[in-house]
């Protein structure tokens, strides 16, 4: 075990004590501590925020669940992307220069393309090998896009329309929906190589397909990663790759049936997912009304869920009423939060307080290399998720007072500190519960 995770475990250890005896006897001494932090109670403030609020209201999910977060609606312009400042002129990025597509060509270090040929193929974790393999089938161009069938049918309102489409993607099992205006600069300039052709040809991008595509709307689904998996988990173990696959195989599903359909009624539609992406998912997310960028660099945390998401989009100029990009107040909050740099094992995660300049837009200054280097190498597990189980807006547990928590932390600095506290104090994040550990690791494989 490394002396990181034993730390951590000490640490844990402590921390249940404690949240047994907070629990019990301090949740109502808390709450009136909130109310006089805050000046309301929580649960009159939180009433208020249910129903849905932004773009079409789908029959299926009608009140969109922020899990007690106080959310804004925002303009799209040229200056913001939701909370994302824009400071310059945003390039189109290529594909192959993205997390482990960047490892595979070698461009790290050796071992992080050895190993990322390992985790991704041979199967350092046979379970997650089983689930990644599934996205392989999803892959191939003729699943992801094609041309719409020659009869457009009519869509005299284009609300019932987004309704409708939302309500598709509930009953395809989506956890989160959102429609947005597809920013130009949410597309890659260049789709990469196969991953089997980067591992054969090293840095050769001579495949790489430019991408063409600019439709105005874009669908977002998002999938949950699993609350209990999580609880259970510290984040890097043998789990971890997998939780993220369970979520891309089923939201990269949701994708490719719901592009079909858009396409049977004669609009154009591309699915975007895991093994076929066009658009980046980041921005997608964002003028979706799905999130906020995070201290971890361009990863999007949701209100409830955190990062515990993985998402796929379908791109279309089926006529669509959009939803606005969402404010709940991260951009405070990750600046004075710093746990998820905390815990990184990576050391990839910046302490800076606050964000620079890159491509164009204002984001905190994560180094990504250093993630897809402990990801692809770590020895402890099969990838990496640990900033997403300590972050304090991961849901951990569905109770009026997680959900008071998250209020409080949307209402600015001030607030964003004690929710930490909060966080922190219950060792909320850090800790493992052993009855949820349901999967079996294979340590001889890492
Ligand atoms: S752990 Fe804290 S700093 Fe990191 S992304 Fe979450 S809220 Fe922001
Ligand atoms: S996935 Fe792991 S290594 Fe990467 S930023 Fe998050 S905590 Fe750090």
């Amino acid at each position: 075990m490394s002396k990181f995770l034993e730390e951590k475990q000490q640490e844990q250890g402590f921390q249940m004590n404690r949240r047994k005896f907070l629990k019990a006897g301090a949740a109502s001494a808390l709450a009136v501590g909130i109310v006089g932090a805050i000046g309301v109670l929580p649960s009159e403030a939180m009433a208020s925020q249910t129903g849905s609020q932004n773009g079409a209201k789908s029959k299926l999910h009608p009140n969109v669940d922020y899990g007690g977060a106080t959310v804004r609606f925002v303009e799209n312009n040229d200056q913001w992307l939701g909370t994302s400042k824009i400071v310059g002129s945003i390039k189109n990025t290529h594909a192959a220069d993205a997390g482990f597509n960047y490892a595979i060509r070698g461009k790290l270090t050796p071992e992080a393309r050895k190993e990322s040929f390992h985790y991704h193929f041979v199967g350092k974790h046979p379970f997650n090998a089983a689930l990644m393999g599934f996205v392989g089938v999803i892959a191939p161009d003729a699943m992801c896009g094609g041309k719409p069938a020659p009869e457009k049918l009519p869509i005299p309102d284009p609300e019932q329309m987004s309704q409708h489409i939302k309500d598709c993607a509930y009953y395809l099992r989506a956890d989160e929906v959102g429609i947005g205006k597809m920013p130009s600069y949410a597309y890659y300039s260049y789709r990469s190589p196969s991953q089997d052709d980067l591992f054969k040809n090293g840095d050769d991008l001579s495949k790489s397909i430019p991408v063409t595509e600019r439709m105005p709307y874009v669908i977002t689904f998002m999938v949950d990663q699993h609350l209990e998996t999580m609880l259970g988990s510290t984040g890097y173990d043998g789990i971890s790759a997998g939780q993220s696959f369970r979520s891309y195989h089923a939201s990269g599903v949701i994708a490719v049936i719901l592009a079909s359909y858009i396409r049977n009624l004669g609009y154009n539609a591309r699915a975007n997912h895991i093994s076929n992406y066009e658009a980046v998912m980041g921005p997608c997310l964002i003028a979706s009304g799905l999130g906020e960028l995070s201290r971890t660099g361009d990863c999007v945390a949701h209100p409830r869920l955190g990062f515990r998401h993985k998402c796929a989009a379908v791109t279309t100029d089926l006529p669509l009423v959009p939803d606005n990009p969402i404010d709940f107040g991260l951009q405070d909050f990750c600046r004075v939060c710093k746990k998820c740099a905390d815990n990184c094992p990576g050391g990839a995660i910046t302490f800076d307080d606050d964000p620079v300049e890159h491509n164009g837009y204002l984001r905190w200054n994560t180094d990504s290399l250093k993630c897809t280097i402990f990801r692809s190498t770590n020895k402890e597990g099969s990838s990496c998720g640990r900033c997403m189980k300590v972050c304090p807006w991961d849901s951990k547990e569905q109770s009026w007072f997680h959900e008071a928590g998250t209020w409080i932390g949307s209402k600015g600095e001030t607030s964003s500190r004690l929710l930490k506290t909060i966080d922190d104090m219950f060792g909320y994040g850090t800790e493992q519960i052993e009855k949820y550990k349901w999967w079996l690791e294979w340590p001889e494989r890492y």
